[in-house]
């Protein structure tokens, strides 16, 4: 992305200097003049630096033509002793009673910008510009009478002057006002024999010869680099949508619209979800590929007469105008949702990413477009933290819940140091007979004036922060001192497992703390578990597995998570030292309704068990669900049917009321 800021504030310094024509000596205005542009514009000769005498030849020939009481202006761009790019603009100035001059500043173009520039762009001089100066003179009647060399090349058999002009109308139009006695001065296009260009074109009848002088410079180079530039500023390099400028802008002007006529607008604010890991796993330039598709599938999805904005990162914007009510904004996040969550074929990987989107409504969700765009923000977020790839559409309370969000990132610290995380306990058990087998840790915030928040709120907002570290050591600290206490306190020995974030697992010394938090604790390392995800793997190899090896040398088991939801597949897996796979929630919840998701099931269980590895499926709410698992043959089974997570105190409790297998008899020394 560029950065705007840079264009609405130029670098203060621009390089000036005046050219004395009588004298044909330049003198700098600033150092910065000297240094970038001496070797340019002329010779030295005694500590003073010259024009050639061609130049100023020239110069002098065409101050004599001009009109003096006329201001003239040219513009050109050049290029300086670094190769850096300037635009030049240059005033015919008085500096004696007779002598003229011209006074040069040249200001430096923004560097994407000159890079956009095709090469040949801007090598032109002073004395090329005025080389394209075209001087014209036609009768009054039209007819053509002088032709300067220039005008010559350009421009043949002109038969009247109204014949230069690209567009009829535009020729007619200055015809009229010359003849109305008016000096025109305007950029218009030319029909050259190198095609239609952009010329400034002054012009007016000379009061003494009754002629029509014409004054035509060349800025179609100019008009090019306006306009790239102003792509620049107003369009984002990489998916080429539009940017946060552009959005304003229409904003501004649906927001006119719709308060005169009493009419509605909307805006959808959507976010990837998980962008970021892509991002760290994968690498930018793949991150960059997967944007521009989901920006393309985006851009095809929606209506047209509505517009895609990207705001930056994974961040994009819709504006619809003129809309019937919110449920034509609902029909439209629903097909987003839908469209962008299907994979996306980027370099020989079949990518997975879904979008949260938050909606709001002129009217009735705000009265300005920055309380509607913060609106919108707001529920986003609040569709992320209920479930990914969906929307929702804001209503008040949401605001407060916004701040808070704001405001969590702060509060983790405070967190971490008063300690308000708490572990809670999930039972595992063997499918077959319901026997608990294990445990899952999942933490729990319980904040002081919000009560408990989900790690589902908080997890992203510290691997942001990078809290996720000093969090991510006390999740496994606190989980062996469960084991250690459980034990301790007579209970039979369970094996706990404790979620991994992916920028946890890059920590380097990961490994190292893990093994002296067991010594500390001298907990077994057969009754700690890990659960990794997916997209952990895919990142670099080498490392990753080596990493691996070192944890099941230490004797710790390696589960992975949301099976599914990733990127991989199961022979990718095999790669990797892992003893379990965990079917993702999403595919467990319809299961014996939804036909495709009984086939998933089915043939991830079946290649798992070829693979020798243990599969457990998570979220299991009822027995029709179990009864399918069961059949498939999936060993171990968690979720709501069986217990919630609990905190310690209640899950030692249930402990002493349930059949427990003893885990030894689980855990086998054997790598899978
Ligand atoms: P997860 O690893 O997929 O954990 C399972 C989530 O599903 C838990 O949500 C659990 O409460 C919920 N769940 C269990 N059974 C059922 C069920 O039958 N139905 C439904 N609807 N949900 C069920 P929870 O505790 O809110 O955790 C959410 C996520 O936060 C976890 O997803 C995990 O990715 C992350 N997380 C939790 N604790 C930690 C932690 O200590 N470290 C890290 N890095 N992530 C954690
Ligand atoms: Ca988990
Ligand atoms: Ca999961």
């Amino acid at each position: 992305m560029s950065d705007v800021a840079e264009f609405i504030m130029p670098s203060p310094e621009k390089a000036a200097w005046v050219i004395d024509i009588a004298q044909g000596t330049v003198s700098w205005s600033n150092a910065i003049a000297k240094q970038r542009f001496g070797d340019a514009l002329g010779y030295d000769r005694n500590g003073l630096l010259f024009i050639d005498r061609a130049l100023k030849q020239d110069l002098h020939e065409f101050l004599s033509r001009a009109n003096a009481s006329e201001p003239l202006c040219f513009h050109w761009l050049m290029r300086d002793v670094d190769q850096c790019l300037h635009r030049c603009v240059a005033k015919v100035i008085a500096l004696g009673e007779k002598t003229h001059g011209f006074s040069v500043e040249a200001s430096p173009c923004p560097p994407h910008m000159a890079q956009q520039l095709p090469r040949t762009y801007a090598h032109s001089s002073l004395s090329e510009r005025l080389n394209s100066i075209v001087l014209m003179t036609f009768t009054g009647s039209g007819q053509q009478h002088f032709f300067s060399q220039k005008a010559c090349a350009l421009f043949t058999n002109v038969g009247h002057v109204k014949e230069l002009f690209a567009v009829a109308s535009a020729a007619n139009h200055f015809w009229t006002r010359l003849q109305s006695g008016t000096v025109v001065d305007q950029e218009i296009r030319l029909a050259t024999v190198e095609g239609i260009r952009w010329f400034r074109v002054e012009a007016q009848r000379n009061q003494q010869t009754g002629m029509i002088d014409i004054y035509a410079q060349d800025i179609q180079e100019l008009r090019d680099y306006e306009v790239a530039l102003y792509r620049l500023q107003n369009y984002d390099e990489l998916t080429d949508l539009p940017n946060r400028h552009l959005l304003y802008q229409q904003l501004e002007r649906a927001h006119k619209m719709a308060t005169q006529r009493q009419r509605r607008y909307g805006i959808l604010y959507l976010d990837l979800d998980g962008f970021k890991v892509v991002n760290d796993t994968f690498g930018h330039r793949l991150g960059d590929q997967l944007l521009q598709e989901v920006a393309n599938r985006i851009k095809a999805t929606i209506p047209s007469r509505s517009c895609l904005y990207r705001l930056g990162g994974d961040e994009f914007v819709v504006v619809l105008e003129h809309v019937q009510g919110v449920d034509e904004l609902e029909r439209i996040a629903h097909s987003i949702n839908a469209a962008a969550a299907t994979p996306y074929p980027v370099s020989d990987l079949e990518m997975m990413i879904t979008t949260s989107i938050g909606i709001a409504c002129y009217p009735e969700h705000g009265d300005g477009i920055d309380a509607l765009l913060k609106n919108a923000d707001a529920a986003m977020y609040r569709s992320k933290s209920i479930t990914h790839n969906g929307f929702h559409v804001y209503h008040k309370q949401l605001t407060d819940r916004y701040s808070a969000y704001m405001t969590l990132g702060g509060g983790l610290r405070r967190a971490i140091e008063e300690g308000q995380f708490e572990l809670y306990f999930q039972p595992k058990l063997r499918a077959s007979d319901e026997v608990i087998v294990g445990a899952e840790a999942l933490i729990r915030w319980q904040h002081p004036e919000w009560g408990c928040i989900s790690p589902d709120q908080f997890i992203p907002i510290a691997e942001e922060s990078g809290l996720i570290l000093p969090l991510g050591e006390w999740v496994i600290r606190q989980a062996c001192q469960q084991i250690k206490q459980w034990r301790e306190q007579g209970l039979p020995a369970l094996a706990i497992s404790v979620n991994l974030s992916g920028r946890q697992f890059m920590q380097p010394d990961l490994v190292e703390m893990v093994r002296k938090i067991l010594q500390e604790t001298g907990v077994d390392p057969r009754y700690l578990e890990l659960e990794l995800t997916e997209s952990m793997l895919m990142s670099d190899a080498d490392e990753t597995i080596e990493k691996l090896h070192d944890f099941r040398k230490m004797g710790l088991t390696l589960s992975i998570d949301d099976f599914g939801t990733g990127y991989s597949s199961l022979a990718y897996l095999k790669k990797f030292p892992i003893q379990a796979l965990k079917i993702d929630r999403s595919f467990i919840q319809d299961l014996s309704r939804d036909s495709d998701d009984d086939a998933i099931v089915k043939a991830t269980i079946a290649m798992a068990s070829s693979l020798n590895l243990k599969v457990i499926a998570e979220g299991v709410e009822n027995r029709d669900q179990l009864q399918v698992l069961t059949d498939y043959r999936c060993e171990e089974v968690q979720g709501y049917l069986f217990a919630k997570p609990m905190s310690n105190k209640e899950f030692a409790h249930y402990l002493a009321q349930q059949n427990i297998v003893h885990n030894d008899d689980q855990i086998t020394d054997s790598d899978a």
